[in-house]
């Protein structure tokens, strides 16, 4: 589950990821106040930084909004969080913004639906990508998938709430061509690999 700073509360023994969202950028400055005292609790459960990044049609002004990602970008490094990224027509920006900060934590693209030449400069730069079911019914989308390494990819229903996430792992098994039970285990690999989690021995 994602808690928006300062619109959600926080869930108990649950995992979630925790981030000022790019709509929000207004209340940027006091939201990241409270974000770091909600990270300096070492909450096991809070897994990701994020969603945070750049929307160039909802966000506000770019320059206010770069500046909130980079604080968080600050802290994902200084909290060891992977980041996950809301990226709307900015994937220029959010990539200078890692190429320049160097980050050492894994950066996830949440719901990519772009083309694939943006998906290979993403993947070039060390980004994983993760992917819905509206996105992977385009022919589009079947074509991402298939030219992104397994070893990169999430899947998330975020862009089609009537779909669970096994619907979505069933639609990629047969796009790759690959077992089901396979996926799960390589994706969930991917996870254990960006969060640091210990991979479950099958
Ligand atoms: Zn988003």
């Amino acid at each position: 589950m994602n808690v928006i700073v300062g619109k959600d509360a926080i869930p108990e023994d649950r995992d979630y990821s925790l981030g000022i969202h790019p709509w929000s950028v207004e209340e940027g400055e006091l939201l990241l106040q409270d974000m770091e005292r909600a990270l300096k609790k070492e909450d096991k459960h809070l897994v990701f930084i994020g969603e945070c990044g750049i929307d160039r049609i909802k966000g506000g002004a770019m320059r206010s909004q770069e500046e909130l990602f980079e604080s968080q970008v600050f802290l994902s490094e200084k909290y060891h969080k992977p980041l996950m990224i809301h990226c709307v027509k900015a994937y220029n920006e959010v990539i200078h913004i890692k190429k320049k900060l160097n980050p050492t934590q894994p950066w996830v693209v949440h719901g990519f639906n772009r083309k694939g030449t943006i998906a290979k400069t993403l993947l070039e730069n060390g980004f994983y990508l993760s992917f819905g079911y509206n996105f992977l019914k385009t022919q589009n989308g079947v074509e991402v998938l298939k030219n992104t390494p397994i070893s990169k990819v999430f899947f998330e229903t975020d862009d089609n709430l009537s779909v669970t996430i096994e619907e979505v792992y069933n639609l990629a098994s047969e796009i790759l061509q690959i077992n089901i039970k396979t996926l799960i285990k390589k994706i969930e690999k991917n996870v254990c690999q960006v969060t640091g989690w210990k991979e479950p021995n099958y």
